[in-house]
């Protein structure tokens, strides 16, 4: 069904070359979510990449330098953001020391040095400007340090940035590591050979990149769950005023064309019938249950209510392939987490084949205690709804096939 699955499966990986001797260059997404005081809170997706990063060091390459951005800089320093926060646990998860690496271009004969096994960790690449526009000149100098690229970096493969794509143009021997491979091989099990009836759970924050990708999913799924901000959107969209809750007024119109879409492909849909309502975020005096179309004048949604639970618990239960990703209120707050945890609960639960997907979303099932209990938690959150879409992704689309 799905070819797009089948154009990435085959790319070549990093065991389909030989990297003896290479400068082998990792794009890895160490991308994780870290306190205020630069403190890392979940460092799976550091854990993620060692794979391949321990694959080279065993296959001897020369050296071995990893590139990866971390959180939103302007394109410019930022001493939050930078990766010295990253590198000791690094250090620590790899047992090896790693070489920082400020300037690039200037530790380019370092990098070429090849006296010893060396693993040298790049400041992130977000601090260029030319990153996020793929700038082909910043693509053809990080290319000028390497023999082999790797992209590991699932997580930001739907994206076409100078370290995630175009550097791919400028270099001989370009592959997938194993993240890339296993992510998609996941995904291959839930959308190229589907037990069906598919559900997709959507829930989360990002209504503005997510809300579009849900037009072009419906000839892929059976029924669409909506919860958390997201479906704000489509509550107001029904015509519900939702008040001082979190929606995109802008996307209103798309949400109505998801609801037609969906009607008009048979896709059976689940809104919530009741939302926790509180008067503040931060410090809620009146939190209460009620009906999605009575929300108090001044308040917010920030849950589904136990109704809703129930109901998505029902659709979920009698889904074989379940794909999730975006929580279904403000997890981060045990008031407003019950909705989150429980479907979190009810998916792990279901004999189906289960996958989550996004930083946040995984964040909620580890918290729920039932990381163990998914056939597979992706990196990714956005890279999967593009697969969902039927897209080849840029990280992979440059990359050496295998025919
Ligand atoms: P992911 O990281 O899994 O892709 P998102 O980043 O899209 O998910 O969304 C996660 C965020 O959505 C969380 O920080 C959560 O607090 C927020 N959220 C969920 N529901 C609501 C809501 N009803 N109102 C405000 N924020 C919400
Ligand atoms: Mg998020």
């Amino acid at each position: 069904m799905t070819s797009n699955l089948q154009t990435m499966k085959d790319v070549k990986s990093i065991r389909d070359t030989d990297i003896t001797g290479k400068r082998v260059l990792i794009r890895v997404d160490f991308n994780v979510p870290m306190d205020a005081n630069q403190n890392i809170s979940d460092d799976r997706r550091i854990r993620s990449a060692l794979q391949t990063i321990n694959y080279c060091i065993d296959n001897n390459a020369c050296s071995i330098t990893l590139i990866t951005h971390l959180g939103r800089p302007k394109g410019a320093y930022e001493e939050r953001f930078s990766l010295r926060h990253v590198q000791k646990r690094l250090e620590r998860l790899l047992h090896k020391r790693i070489e920082f690496v400020e300037d690039f271009e200037a530790a380019k004969d370092e990098i070429a040095a090849c006296s010893l096994e060396r693993i040298f960790l790049l400041e992130n690449i977000r601090f260029h400007p030319g990153e996020k526009k793929n700038d082909p000149e910043l693509s053809k100098r990080l290319a000028s340090i390497c023999d082999v690229y790797v992209n590991d970096a699932f997580g930001t493969s739907h994206r076409k940035h100078a370290s995630t794509y175009g550097i791919a143009e400028h270099v001989d021997v370009k592959v997938a590591g194993f993240l890339m491979m296993k992510e998609i091989e996941a995904f291959s099990k839930a959308l190229e050979t589907p037990t069906r009836p598919i559900t997709l759970v959507v829930g989360g924050a990002k209504i503005s990149s997510k809300i579009t990708l849900l037009e072009s999913v419906m000839t892929k799924i059976d029924k669409l769950i909506i919860g958390g901000a997201m479906s704000n959107t489509f509550l107001r969209a029904m015509g519900y005023d939702m008040q001082a809750s979190l929606f995109e007024e802008e996307y209103v119109e798309t949400a109505r064309k998801v609801l037609k879409q969906a009607q008009q492909n048979k896709v059976k849909m689940y809104l919530p019938v009741d939302v926790v309502i509180t008067d503040s975020i931060e410090h809620p005096i009146d939190v209460r249950v009620v009906p999605a179309q009575d929300v108090f004048e001044g308040f917010q949604a920030v849950d589904i209510g136990p109704a809703t639970v129930k109901l998505f618990h029902e659709a979920i239960e009698l889904s074989n392939t379940i794909i999730w990703n975006g929580p279904m209120g403000i997890y981060e707050i045990d008031r407003f987490s019950k909705g989150t945890y429980k479907i979190a609960t009810a998916i792990a639960d279901c004999y189906a084949y289960t996958i989550v997907g996004g930083g946040d979303t995984a964040d909620a099932v580890d918290k729920a205690g039932e990381t163990e209990n998914f056939s597979f938690i992706s990196t990714g959150g956005g890279a999967s709804l593009e697969l969902l879409e039927g897209k080849v992704l840029p990280g992979f689309e440059l990359l050496d096939r295998n025919k």
